[in-house]
Parts: structure tokens; C-alpha cells; sequence
């Protein structure tokens, strides 16, 4: 049993999250930054406890702050929600060793797939396909470039460590890989902490299409379809949909199988996210989340099950209390991440939200911890609400969508509500036809 979440996040997410735990009766410990006092999460929890200063590192990534607010507020689990500490393998460790429950994978998980390198290996063992690319890390640069020429150029320089679509390279010939690979070993050291890089082909016009999988820790395993989220600006999605436009069901059935096998040879237990490129008909694994994604909510609205409950469920012991034949998915669902930032710049704009309101009617959720009065903060990432629409059918998804989004006033901060509307106005977006590189083409053609 959990009687008490503390939630180590901010933000929309954790505002996800205490509504899960609200909905199952555990009471919820926000833990907060000073920039954060007035955030909506702080003001709904049961209990709040400030952690630290603005800065990331001293508050979200501040691990003995948390563990202590766990302590004094009497918590018993942790959720960790997405980014800062959700895959931190030594931090899931810890809070285990304090006597809590870490609700997510096992810190063995976290950390076989929180490196890229060992994650890839790892899933080839499973009999999921990959990317092909380098032999692991690069280790002689001479070696390298004989096994780029072997798989074809261009190859793209992944950092082992890396994430948030940061510190990618293309190189298209042997003398570019050259000069890339000591560049990207210091990028990765300087955001990663970590040098380790390895390479892979770059596919010229895939689609990110990614598998929604739950394991309750005991070799059951169910997926919940998949999602696209191939409409991206450098390599970070702004609109994700499930099902996918293009995927045929026969595909859907055998990347989801591949899914279910491995995640029940692994024994994986909670959330999780296997994300693929799929092109010319063929899937290839490029990593695994280890969390709950922030484009989770289009496989709840499609499949009705509510992903968080289930991780905190799971957390606690629970089986899982369907199997796959149980899962129906039904229409489609769109999710917009709505950033605060200007929509054509992309520079970020925080400030005070003057006037607010949500859209809402049939098949339109809102996951957002803005209300009028609040300031955004300058110190965080800039997404700042979610619209998720779920409709019958695709068209009738992207008509509410565009209506919700008409209806979206938020007043005093810039963000990319236009840029959306733009979006589902493009002949390509309409019929579906688009792949990883399409929006940054759409950008370059301007307004
Ligand atoms: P991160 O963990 O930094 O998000 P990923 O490996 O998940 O990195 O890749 C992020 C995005 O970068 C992908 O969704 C895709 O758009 C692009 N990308 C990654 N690998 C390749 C590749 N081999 N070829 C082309 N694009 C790629």
C-alpha cells in the first residue's frame, strides 16, 4: 500500500501526478524551488516543503533535500515524474535504500537504458531491431570510419548519455566523421558528464513512431499502441498522435509483440517507452524512457487506461489486471505541447499570465498548471500546457482540435498556440504525410 506521494517534480507533470494519487486516495508532498511557491501543484498538495533555490541542481536535482522532505513529511514513495531525477539510476537506488517505494523501473533498468550504447545492445539481445551504427562506442577513430564506409554515409554522432535531442552530428563523409567525433565526445562530456559517443546511420525521412509498454515487475507486460511524434524541432517533438497516420495494423501488431516479448523477458516493471525510427516499412530502436512520457496522455485517451494510476499501482506491488486481448484502442487522439515562447523565434517567454482560459467541451483535456496571475518562470523548461483531443476518427480529432485551440486564451506570455493553428492547416499535416525533418523545412519556408 501507498498512503503518501511525494512528487519530485514541477510543472505541469507533477500536477499530472498528484491528480493520479488524489483519484486513488494517496495524500501528495510537492516539493518545490523558491521560483515555484506559487505553482498550482504546491497550492493543491496536501503538504508542500521548499527544497531550495531556483537552480535546478540545488532544488529538483537535489537529492538529499528530497530524501529529507520525504522523511519529514512521513512519504512513502517517490514519484519522480519526467526528466530531472526520473532516470537517475543512483537516485531510484537511494530512495529504495531509504525504505521507500521508487514508483518506476528498477534501478537496473533505468540504468541499462539510460545508456544509449548499452540500451542498444541490450535490445538487439531482445530481438528488437536497431539502428545500424557503430560496434558500440567508438573507440579507434580509424576503426570508425571503416565501419561508417561499410553502412553508408551520412551517420549521425549520438552521445551515450545524451538526451533532449541535444549533441546530435551528421557527418556525410569520412573526413567530417573524423572531425566530428572528438567535437562530439567534448559536447557530450561538457552536457552529459559523460564522453562515450557511438554513431549510427541517419535516416534520411523516418518517422519517430514509439510503443507505449506497462510491466508490472513479474513478466506480465502489455503495450498500448503506439504514437507518432515525427513533427519536431531540433530532434524534440511539439505534436505527437496515436494511433499512427501511416502504420498499417499488421505492422502496429508486430512492433508491438516485439515490445510485449521483450518487456516480459526483461521482467520491466512500470512505464515505459520504446522509440523507434520507422522507415521504408522497417522499425529500429533508437532508445528506451524509462518514465512516463510527456506525450503520455494520447495512448490514455485512446486506450482508457490512465498510465500514472497504473505506474503508482504497479509501484505498490499490483499485477497487472489486464492482458493484451483486453486492450482496445479506440479513435485518435492529438496532442499539442503548448511552449512558452515566441512562436516564430522559438525565444522563450516567461512572464506573468495576465488572462487565462482553457478550452474544453467533448474529447478535450487540458493538463496545465497555469491560471491568470501565475508567472511563468524564467528558469525552467518552456512547456507549459498540454492539449490533448481525442476524436472517432483523425479528421474529426484534428476539426476539435482546431476548434480547442481557437479557444485557448492565454494572455501575457508569448507561446506557440499560432504556430499549431498553422500547422493543422497544412495539406501535408492533413493527410498524414510528414516525417522528422518535415516542420523544420515547414520553419525555413517562413510565414
Ligand atoms: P534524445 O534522447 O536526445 O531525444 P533520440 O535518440 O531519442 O535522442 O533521438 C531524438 C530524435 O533525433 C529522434 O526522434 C529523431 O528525430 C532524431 N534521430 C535520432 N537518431 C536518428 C537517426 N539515426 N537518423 C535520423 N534521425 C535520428
Amino acid at each position: 500500500m501507498i498512503e503518501k506521494v511525494l512528487i519530485a517534480n514541477r510543472g505541469e507533470i507533477a500536477l499530472r501526478v498528484l491528480r493520479a494519487c488524489r483519484e486513488m486516495g494517496i495524500a501528495t508532498v510537492a516539493v518545490h524551488s523558491t521560483a515555484d511557491a506559487q505553482a498550482m501543484h504546491v497550492r493543491l498538495a496536501d503538504e508542500s516543503v521548499c527544497i531550495g533555490p531556483p537552480s535546478v541542481r540545488e532544488s529538483y536535482l537535489n537529492i538529499p533535500a528530497i530524501l529529507t522532505a520525504a522523511s519529514i513529511t512521513g512519504a512513502d514513495a517517490i514519484h519522480p515524474g519526467l526528466g530531472f531525477l526520473s532516470e537517475n539510476a543512483d537516485f531510484a537506488s537511494m530512495v529504495e535504500e531509504h525504505g521507500l517505494t521508487f514508483i518506476g523501473p528498477t534501478p537496473e533498468h533505468i540504468r541499462m537504458m539510460g545508456d544509449k550504447v548499452i540500451a542498444k545492445r541490450a535490445a538487439e539481445e531482445l530481438g528488437i531491431p536497431t539502428v545500424p551504427g557503430s560496434d558500440g562506442a567508438i573507440g579507434d577513430i580509424d576503426a570508425a570510419v571503416a565501419r561508417a564506409e561499410e553502412i553508408g554515409y551520412p551517420v549521425l554522432v549520438k552521445a551515450s548519455g545524451g538526451g533532449g535531442g541535444r549533441g546530435m552530428k551528421v557527418a556525410r563523409d569520412s573526413a567530417e566523421l573524423r572531425q566530428q567525433i572528438p567535437l562530439a565526445r567534448a559536447e557530450a562530456k561538457a552536457f552529459f558528464g559523460n564522453d562515450e559517443v557511438y554513431f549510427e546511420k541517419y535516416l534520411n525521412a523516418p518517422r519517430h513512431i514509439e510503443v507505449q509498454v506497462l510491466g508490472d515487475g513479474h513478466g506480465n507486460a502489455i503495450h498500448l499502441g503506439e504514437r507518432d511524434c515525427s513533427l519536431q524541432r531540433s530532434h524534440q517533438k511539439i505534436l505527437e498522435e496515436a494511433p499512427s497516420p501511416i502504420l498499417k495494423p499488421e505492422a502496429r501488431k508486430h512492433i508491438g509483440d516485439i515490445a510485449i516479448r521483450a518487456m516480459q523477458t526483461l521482467k520491466y516493471r512500470g512505464a515505459g517507452t520504446l522509440e523507434f525510427l520507422y522507415q521504408d516499412g522497417q522499425f529500429a530502436f533508437i532508445e528506451m524512457n524509462t518514465r512516463i512520457q510527456v506525450e503520455h496522455p494520447v495512448s490514455e485517451l485512446i486506450s482508457g487506461i490512465d498510465l500514472v494510476q497504473e505506474q503508482i499501482r504497479i509501484a505498490a506491488g499490483g499485477m497487472l489486471d489486464i492482458d493484451q486481448a483486453q486492450v482496445e484502442l479506440t479513435g485518435h487522439a492529438i496532442e499539442c505541447r503548448i511552449n512558452a515562447e515566441n512562436p516564430l523565434t522559438f525565444m522563450p517567454s516567461p512572464g506573468k499570465v495576465t488572462a487565462y482560459h482553457a478550452p474544453g467541451g467533448y474529447g478535450v483535456r487540458v493538463d496545465s498548471h497555469l491560471y491568470q496571475g501565475y508567472t511563468v518562470p524564467s528558469h525552467y523548461d518552456s512547456l507549459v500546457a498540454k492539449l490533448i483531443v481525442h476524436g472517432r476518427d483523425r479528421d474529426e480529432c484534428v476539426r476539435r482540435l482546431r476548434r480547442a485551440l481557437q479557444e485557448y486564451v492565454i494572455a501575457g506570455i508569448e507561446t506557440n498556440i499560432p504556430l499549431h493553428l498553422r500547422l493543422l492547416d497544412e495539406p501535408d499535416f492533413i493527410t498524414g504525410n510528414y516525417d522528422i525533418h518535415w516542420l523544420e523545412r515547414f520553419m525555413q519556408r517562413g510565414v
